[in-house]
């Protein structure tokens, strides 16, 4: 439907509604030139112009579409529009979504080099070019000049629209609603310019806080003379590997120490402090730099530590003994790590070849049950002429890591029990009743050569539960309530020494028996 047409007075676009009514308005189709009527006087129909010697034809609405366009940005006062990605050096600068932009001035067709803007708006910012699309878009060559020349334009693609009133595309165009492609961005310049200056105070802000932060981490170098020197690591992975779990460490080739300078010297810039310490001799250098490492940390000589940016620590970045005590200590953690892959070895190969609990049963279980008998803990009956397992020593039957009594842990178990009981006033260390108990039961000489090695190198038997505390406590564990021991560091006594232990054995069970 025509509504826009042009007065053949002003040569201007007009609505319907501003012209009077039928042959009176004066106006001619801005696409094929026919002479129109306006039916603008109606209350049913909508109003429009009506052709008068010619069909109205789809190109008579496009063209009436694309002058709207126009004549909207040409018109505005200002406009609300998706503002354009504006990057700088291959950085997305932040910005609001939408851009309103207040034109001073407007012209239509204007030329631009070879071609004719749509609409040519001028703004307290930039120029700015509106091309309106339709029926086609801008010519590669025209965009490529407008790029080229860096004049900001914009594509409003009105295609969608063809069908539709203008008086509806008019409402999206009030809600923001516009299809635009920007050719190229408007306020790029002005956007660079104050991202840059954002940049620049972020950096001197940056510079600030880290300045004061080195004063505050370094601040008993120049009142005191004095730093805690932080440790000196190495990480090293070792070639094999073993159950400590050390296969990937920092080996601590010196540990932090507090130092005190006989003279401490200060060079500051913008950019760092360095202080220059020196004790008798020796000379160590304290950099503590602001922003980006300075070119100064290549040439320093000696032992130099860095303080970076806002951090509260110092590291070493040389250590002038560095080569010397890593050569050291690597081989004296290698050496360790040896005994330690040998230790993993022999126990590994001591688990894997415990006998388990086939073997052991037939060994131990005839001498396990004359001490049940003995202690008269089970009474034989017509079904069931042998004591079965306690429930509460099953569990332990076939632990494997009891493997160093080279015995079945049940009747170790049982005789560790027993042995308490026969000394009711014994308080005994975790030692003391792991010698009794190896007197029964001769430990495996693989257990004994774990021990030596452990002991000979300063590892803890105790990290790898070969210990006797540890030992002695596996064999004991849950068979007890809370209340009959209490388990000190090193020794362990009995709550009520007037009751035996092995009775408790059956506890549960005496019922069932
Ligand atoms: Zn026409």
């Amino acid at each position: 439907m025509l509504q826009y047409a042009f007065t053949k007075e002003t040569q201007s676009l007009t609505h319907v509604d501003e012209v009077p009514n039928g042959k009176l308005c004066q106006c001619y189709c801005p696409a094929c030139d026919d002479d129109l009527e306006a039916h603008n006087a109606g209350r049913i129909q909508a109003h429009h112009f009506k052709h008068t010697t010619k069909a109205e034809r789809r190109a008579c609405l496009m063209t009436q579409l694309h002058l709207w366009g126009q004549h909207y940005f040409h018109n505005a006062e200002q406009f609300m529009i998706s503002a354009p990605v504006i990057s700088y050096r291959n950085r997305i600068i932040d910005q609001d979504k939408f851009l309103t932009i207040k034109p001073t001035a407007s012209l239509l067709e204007k030329r631009m080099g070879p071609y004719f803007a749509d609409v040519h708006l001028q703004t307290d910012i930039e120029e700015l070019v509106v091309e309106i699309k339709v029926t086609h878009a801008c010519e590669p060559e025209k965009l490529d000049y407008y790029s080229h020349n860096k004049v900001a334009a914009v594509e409003i693609d009105l295609s969608r629209f063809s069908d539709t009133p203008i008086s509806e595309v008019e409402e999206h165009f009030k809600e923001h609603d516009m299809v635009v492609e920007w050719i190229y961005p408007y306020g790029k310049e002005q956007a660079i310019e104050q991202h840059l200056i954002k940049l620049k105070i972020e950096r001197q802000d940056a510079i600030k806080e880290a300045t004061f932060n080195a004063q505050k981490v370094l601040r008993d170098l120049p009142a005191k003379h004095s730093l805690k020197l932080p440790a000196l690591m190495v990480n090293h992975k070792p070639i094999s590997k073993n159950q400590f779990g050390d296969n990937d460490v920092s080996i601590v080739l010196q540990e932090p120490v507090k130092a005190t300078f006989d003279q401490v010297d200060l060079t500051r810039t913008d950019e760092y402090f360095l202080y220059r310490c020196t004790i008798g001799q020796r000379a160590i250098h304290i950099l503590a730099y602001f922003e980006s490492e300075p070119d100064v940390l290549e040439q320093l000589k000696n032992s130099i530590l860095v303080l970076k940016p806002n951090s509260s620590t110092l590291s070493w970045h040389r250590h002038a003994r560095y080569a010397e005590l890593r050569q050291d200590r690597v081989i004296e953690w290698e050496a360790i790590h040896a005994v330690k892959s040998e230790i993993s070895s022999v126990i590994g190969e001591a688990i894997s070849s415990f006998r388990g609990n086939d073997y052991f049963f037939k060994q131990g279980y005839g001498r396990w049950r004359n001490l049940i008998k003995q202690n008269e803990l089970f009474q034989p009956t017509v079904e069931k002429k042998n004591p079965p397992i306690p429930d509460c020593l099953r569990h332990i039957s076939k632990d494997y890591e009891l493997w160093m009594f080279d015995a079945w842990p049940v009747h170790v178990a049982t005789e560790l029990i027993a042995t308490v009981d026969s000394r009711p006033e014994t308080e005994f260390t975790f030692d003391d009743i792991f010698n009794l108990l190896c007197l029964q039961f001769p430990l495996d000489p693989r257990y004994t050569h774990v021990i030596k090695l452990m002991n000979d190198n300063g590892l803890d038997p105790s990290t790898q539960g070969l210990d006797s505390r540890s030992i002695i406590l596996k064999l004991l564990r849950a068979q007890f309530d809370e209340g009959w021991l209490s388990i000190q560091e090193n020794t362990w006594v009995r709550n009520r020494p007037k009751v035996t232990m092995l009775k408790q054995l059956y506890r549960f069970e005496t019922p069932r028996y």
